[in-house]
């Protein structure tokens, strides 16, 4: 039934499946010492479903096996084909929303398993959704091992994978995993962290990172890690990149969608993401995880992108924002401004003037630290 099972799985176009006993994962004990080292940050959400996530079985009592599914999306290399944006969006975003998709997938390879196998129990899809340790998980049905960067790393894939799971009601033996880690002394992802989030090895300070910052934390980015973001407005792939398992990693399955986004965001600049109201963030986002921090988080991203840019068109894209409806995005104009100030008349005249006019406390404060 498993080795049915898993060749439904490769015919639904999943890259790696494995078994997983809906059992703690290893390593999962570490949690709780993440959680009181406040490495996630304000996700409180991760500590009111810890117990859930320490055990599966709390989360759902009738999952008879976890079947862990992985999709391979390797962004193409830099040159003609890359994504306009790949400097500044995740390789994962430059495609339409996986979660739809890899939902999709999992509702045919569901029913194809209950047409083969027949009907005895439900069978539920997650894809981020469900209190799970996806990649503690992951490890546990052999697909890979939780690599220094924390992210699952695949001898075949690399740390190229997107991963979901399907709860299957029935007791199916758990696959074996990996015996151990195959970082060796690599430190690559360590070196390449802007923000020192890897600073210790397989333990990430999630507060730190830049995919935690520009895209779950809602507020006022912390000064200390503006510069680090460079030019990068939703997530960031330095960690992953770097990695030398991906370069085994065979070419990912064509993409439609990536490429009708490549034609679409073809002349997408950082001045032009600066100039976007609710209608032109919609047409250009709706279909991509972009759309899931709104207009109002991606120009904050944007203010400190271009203060990093270092590019006179950055100027007049940055007063522009300062004259934004939301506080948070003008007090990162502000910021960003203050990096051209020294040698900027005009963006001196603008930085006094916003002294003069700005009433939010929020953005006042900004601009006393300048
Ligand atoms: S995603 Fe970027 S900021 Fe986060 S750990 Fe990796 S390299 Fe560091
Ligand atoms: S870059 Fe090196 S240390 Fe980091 S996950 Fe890959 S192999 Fe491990």
């Amino acid at each position: 039934m498993k080795e049915i099972i898993r060749q439904l799985a490769y015919e639904a176009g999943f890259d790696c499946v494995g078994f997983a006993a809906p059992a703690a994962p290893h390593h999962s004990d570490r949690l709780p010492f993440w959680l009181a080292e406040r490495r996630h940050g304000d996700m409180n959400w991760l500590e009111r479903s810890a117990a859930k996530r320490l055990q599966p079985s709390r989360y759902r009592a009738d999952v008879g096996t976890i079947l862990v599914l992985g999709h391979h999306y390797r962004p193409q290399p830099a040159g003609p084909m890359a994504s306009p944006m790949s400097d500044q969006i995740a390789a994962y975003a430059c495609r339409s929303d996986y979660h739809d998709q890899l939902r999709h997938k999992m509702q045919l390879l569901a029913d194809r398993i209950i047409s083969v196998v027949g009907d005895s129990g439900s069978i539920r899809s997650c894809v981020d959704s469900a209190p799970l340790m996806e990649k503690p998980l992951a490890v546990a049905a052999g697909i890979g091992w939780q690599g220094k960067n924390s992210l699952l790393v695949s001898r075949q894939f690399g740390c190229w994978l997107l991963l979901c799971e399907l709860l299957l009601p029935w007791s199916l033996p758990a696959d074996q995993p990996l015996p151990q880690s195959h970082c060796g002394s690599c430190q690559r992802c360590q070196r390449a962290c802007p923000t020192a989030a890897l600073d210790q090895a397989y333990w990430i300070d999630a507060s730190r990172c830049l995919a935690y910052l520009t895209i779950e934390y809602k507020g006022t980015l912390p000064r200390p890690y503006r510069s680090a973001m460079g030019t990068r407005i939703y997530g960031c792939d330095s960690c992953l990149s770097v990695c030398p398992w991906n370069r085994f990693t065979p070419t990912p399955r064509h993409d439609p969608t990536a490429q009708q986004l490549q034609t679409t965001w073809q002349s997408l600049t950082l001045p032009a993401c600066a100039a976007l109201n609710e209608d032109g963030f919609r047409a250009l986002f709706q279909q991509t995880p972009l759309a899931r921090i709104g207009l109002t988080r991606l120009l904050r991203n944007v203010a400190v992108a271009l203060g990093n840019w270092g590019q006179p068109e950055a100027i007049p894209a940055l007063i522009h924002l300062l004259h934004h409806h939301e506080p948070l995005v003008r007090s990162h104009a502000v910021w960003g401004l203050a990096q051209y100030a020294p040698h900027s008349q005009s963006t001196q005249q603008a930085l006094q003037q916003a002294t003069l006019d700005e009433t939010s406390p929020e953005v006042r404060a900004e601009l006393a630290l300048i």
